[in-house]
C-alpha cells in the first residue's frame, strides 16, 4: 500500500488501520456499558491538557488520547440514569453510519449524489408519519432552533410577499402567538430575523395548553394597535412540562385568522409514533403549514439532527432559494439533482445528517422507536406514581408525556425547596447517580426528569427516586 507523501493522509495506511480497529473496539466497548459511564467532571490535568500543543500526535497516539483524555468525557446522556434536559441517549447504529459519514464526507447542500437522495428519503418518511401531503418539502437541520428560524422567515414572505427578502419588513410590525411556556428557541427566531422578541406574545394558558380565548383576544388587540399578526405557534411536548397545545383548536383559529401555523414539536411530535394512551396526544400537527422536531431528541439519533417539515415547497422554496452562477443547477451530471438543500435553508455547505436518521429508521423502524417513546412516557408515569405515593415529595404537575418535574420536599417554605432540589440536582450528577436538571414552577426550583432515553429501566428510575430521598436525608443532618 502506498500513500502520496504530499497529502495529509496516513504514511502507514496498515497502522492506521490497527488503530482504527482498535479505537472502534474502544467505543464498542464504551456504549456497550453505557451504565458504567455516567457523567463525569474533566478532572484539572485533562482540560489542561486539551489546550493545543506544538507536540504532533502520531495516529497511535492519537488513538490512545482520545480513549485516556476524550471518550470518558461526555455530556453523560448515553447513561440510562440520565433524564436532564431533554437530552436523546444515542443509538448504536451511528456509529457505524458515523464512520461512513466521515470516510464519505459530502457536502449535503445539493447537487445529484447519494446523500441528497437519502435526505429526501428521510424526510419523506417524516413527511408521511407526520401526515402533511404528497409535495411537503422538508430538510434536516442542526434541531428545532434552525428550524424555527427557517419556519418564522417563511411564515413571513407569506405575509409580506416574496419582496421582503429584497426590501426588509420596514415598518411593518408583525406579531407571533404562543404560550407561555413556548421555547425560547422561538423569541430568539423572533430576535434574530429582526422581528422582535417582544412581538412575539404569550398568551394564558390552561391545562390543556394555550388559551383559545385569550389569543383571540391578543390577536384582536394587536390588529386594532396596527401590528400585523403573521403566525400562531403550537407546542407538542412543552419544555418543561411535555404539556400539549390544542393543535386542532389552533390549526382551526389559524385558518380563520389567515394566520401561519407552526408546531413546535421538538420532542413531543414523536408521541405519534407511541402507543396509547400517548399516541393522540399531538394529533392536528398534520394541519402545520410548518413543523420543527428532533430526530436528536426522542428519536434517539445522535446529534446534531433537527427537521423542518413545510406544507408549501413553493414557499419553502420562495423563502429561500438564492442560486448565483456558480451556483447553477444543470440537466446532468453533479450539478443535476433537484431541489438542492441550498435553495431550502441558510446553510450551503451541510454536513450528513441524512444517513444517522436513516439508519436508525432503518434499523429499529417506526414501531421499535414508537415502542421505546412510549416506554419513556411509562418511566415517567412510574416515577409520578412514587412521588404521588409519598406525602414528602411533591408532583409540580400531573405526568402527560415523557415529563416528571417536583419538589424533594413541599413541607419546607419554597426558597429552601429551591436550595434543597438544586443540591441534590447537583450531588447526584457529581455521584453519577442520576441527572435530573432543574427548573422554575410556581417561584419554586424544582427537580425535573426529561426521559427520552431508550436505556432508561424501571429499576433506573427506582434508583433515582430513592438516590434523591438518601441526599435529601444527608442536607437534613
Ligand atoms: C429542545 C427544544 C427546542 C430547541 O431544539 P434544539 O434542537 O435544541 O435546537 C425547542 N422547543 C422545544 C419544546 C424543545 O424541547
Amino acid at each position: 500500500v502506498t500513500s502520496r507523501s504530499s497529502s495529509l493522509d496516513p504514511d502507514d495506511w496498515p497502522a492506521f488501520r490497527a488503530a482504527a480497529h482498535d479505537l472502534l473496539d474502544a467505543c464498542i466497548d464504551h456504549l456497550s456499558h453505557a451504565h458504567e459511564h455516567p457523567w463525569r467532571p474533566v478532572p484539572e490535568e485533562v482540560r489542561r491538557g486539551y489546550s493545543v500543543s506544538d507536540s504532533r500526535l502520531s495516529t497511535e497516539a492519537l488513538v490512545e488520547r482520545l480513549k485516556s483524555d476524550i471518550l470518558p468525557y461526555g455530556t453523560g446522556n448515553t447513561h440510562p440514569g440520565f433524564f436532564g434536559w431533554v437530552h436523546g441517549t444515542g443509538l448504536a447504529t451511528g456509529i457505524l453510519s458515523e464512520i461512513v459519514a466521515a470516510t464519505m464526507n459530502s457536502n449535503c447542500g445539493g447537487r445529484d449524489h447519494g446523500m441528497t437522495y437519502l435526505e429526501r428519503a428521510v424526510v419523506e418518511w417524516a413527511r408521511s408519519i407526520f401526515g402533511f401531503p404528497a409535495g411537503a418539502s422538508g430538510l434536516l437541520l442542526t434541531g428545532t432552533s434552525q428550524a424555527t428560524v427557517l419556519a418564522l422567515a417563511a411564515a413571513r414572505v407569506r405575509a409580506l410577499g416574496e419582496q421582503v427578502r429584497a426590501k426588509g419588513q420596514a415598518d411593518h410590525q408583525l406579531t407571533a402567538y404562543a404560550g407561555r411556556s413556548a421555547h425560547s428557541a422561538i423569541r430568539k427566531a423572533m430576535e434574530l430575523l429582526g422581528m422582535g422578541g417582544e412581538n412575539l406574545r404569550l398568551v394564558d394558558e390552561q391545562e390543556h395548553g394555550v388559551d383559545i380565548g385569550h389569543l383571540r383576544a391578543r390577536i384582536s388587540e394587536d390588529r386594532a394597535a396596527g401590528a400585523q399578526p403573521f403566525a400562531v405557534i403550537g407546542t407538542a411536548g412543552s419544555v418543561d412540562l411535555g404539556r400539549f397545545d390544542d393543535l386542532p383548536a389552533l390549526a382551526d383559529l389559524a385558518r380563520n385568522e389567515g394566520l401561519w401555523f407552526h408546531v413546535d414539536g421538538a420532542f413531543g411530535a414523536w408521541t405519534g409514533l407511541a402507543p396509547e394512551p400517548w399516541h393522540q396526544l399531538a394529533d392536528g400537527i398534520e394541519q402545520a403549514d410548518s413543523l420543527a422536531c428532533d430526530f436528536h431528541k426522542w428519536m434517539y439519533v445522535q446529534y446534531d439532527c433537527g427537521l423542518l417539515l413545510m406544507r408549501s415547497e413553493k414557499e419553502h422554496r420562495a423563502t429561500f432559494a438564492l442560486r448565483p452562477a456558480y451556483l447553477a443547477g444543470q440537466e446532468d451530471g453533479l450539478a443535476g439533482g433537484d431541489p438542492w438543500y441550498c435553495d431550502y435553508g441558510t446553510d450551503l455547505s451541510r454536513g450528513n445528517r441524512a444517513l444517522k436518521a436513516w439508519a436508525a429508521i432503518q434499523v429499529h423502524g417506526a414501531e421499535k422507536l414508537g415502542e421505546a417513546v412510549g416506554r419513556n412516557c411509562a418511566l415517567a408515569a412510574r416515577m409520578g406514581s412514587l412521588i404521588a405515593a409519598r406525602d414528602d415529595l411533591k408532583l409540580m404537575a400531573p405526568v402527560v408525556s415523557n415529563l416528571c418535574v417536583f419538589t424533594a420536599d413541599h413541607r419546607l417554605p419554597g426558597d429552601r425547596q429551591s436550595r434543597l432540589n438544586i443540591a441534590i440536582a447537583q450531588t447526584l450528577q457529581r455521584e453519577g447517580v442520576a441527572v435530573f436538571s432543574t427548573t422554575d414552577i410556581n417561584g419554586i426550583t424544582a427537580l425535573r426528569a426529561a426521559i427520552t432515553n431508550h436505556r432508561t429501566g424501571e429499576d433506573d428510575i427506582d434508583t433515582a427516586v430513592q438516590a434523591v430521598l438518601d441526599a435529601r436525608g444527608r442536607f437534613a443532618r
